[in-house]
């Protein structure tokens, strides 16, 4: 098949940003996009490298509070580039500890400060206790099934949207009934898994604007075989729905 267009995908510090398998999200997306007829171009962005001249859809995923410390400067260098993409419509998928620093700030158990990009207008504050376990979420994208594993609690300003409702775990913070935070093709999350393996929908929404981003023109998907992470889903929210 000749291919329909080059998608630059940007994965933000895979060094320091990437636990409980997040980099599957990076892999599963660039897979997906050559199934779906498209060319993939992964950059791994490393603190103190340039920022890429093209992107046209950027990850992130969880780590430590140590980590977030480590990516903060170069996070909040290239924070001017970050939120003109962000406003331009670029996907950008955020996952647990790059989900708060693309928040207003995060303030970790141990009192230090970690600043955030401001994009999702949310904040963070640690706990002593960690949020762990099964989430599914009601979205607009459908069901959506993930594991989450934070000390953070998160809360969204007025007016922000989130990403999902809470059907079983805790969510942003353990109460508001929201998971997650979306503003234009920005998504941010608690969810590993990784995450979208098993939710298609969620990797195809963010291929969409990639693709018109890159080629100018409308996504053109392929017709694609899910059934097994259609199968993968089902399951595992049948079980979570169960306990
Ligand atoms: N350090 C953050 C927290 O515990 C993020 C954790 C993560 O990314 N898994 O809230």
């Amino acid at each position: 098949m000749t291919s329909k267009g080059t998608i630059t995908l940007v994965h933000l510090y895979p060094r320091e940003m990437s636990i409980y398998g997040d980099l599957g999200n990076t892999r599963c997306l660039a897979a997906r996009i050559r199934r779906h007829g498209y060319d993939c171009v992964v950059h791994d962005h490393h603190p103190g490298m340039p920022f890429p001249e093209t992107a046209h859809l950027l990850l992130g995923g969880g780590g430590q509070d140590s980590g977030q410390s480590r990516v903060e400067e170069d996070l909040l260098a290239i924070g001017d580039r970050l939120r003109g993409l962000a406003a331009d419509g670029t996907p950008m998928l955020m996952i647990c500890g790059m989900y708060q620093m693309f928040g207003h700030t995060f303030l970790t158990h141990e009192g230090v400060e970690v600043d955030g990009l401001g994009i999702l207008d949310v904040t963070t504050r640690g706990q002593s206790t960690r949020m762990i376990g099964g989430v599914v979420l009601d979205t607009e994208f459908g069901p959506v099934v993930g594991f989450e594993n934070h000390s953070g609690a998160t809360v969204l300003s007025p007016g922000q949207r989130p990403f999902g409702t809470v059907r079983v775990g805790h969510g942003n913070d353990g109460v508001s009934g929201t998971e997650g935070a979306r503003t234009h093709h920005v998504i941010g999350s608690y969810l590993h898994g990784p995450l979208l393996p098993a939710n298609p929908a969620v990797t195809d929404a963010l291929i969409a604007p990639a693709v018109e981003l890159a080629t100018g023109r409308p996504f053109e998907p392929e017709d694609t075989d899910d059934r097994l992470a259609d199968e993968a889903r089902t399951r595992q929210i049948a079980r979570l729905l169960a306990t």
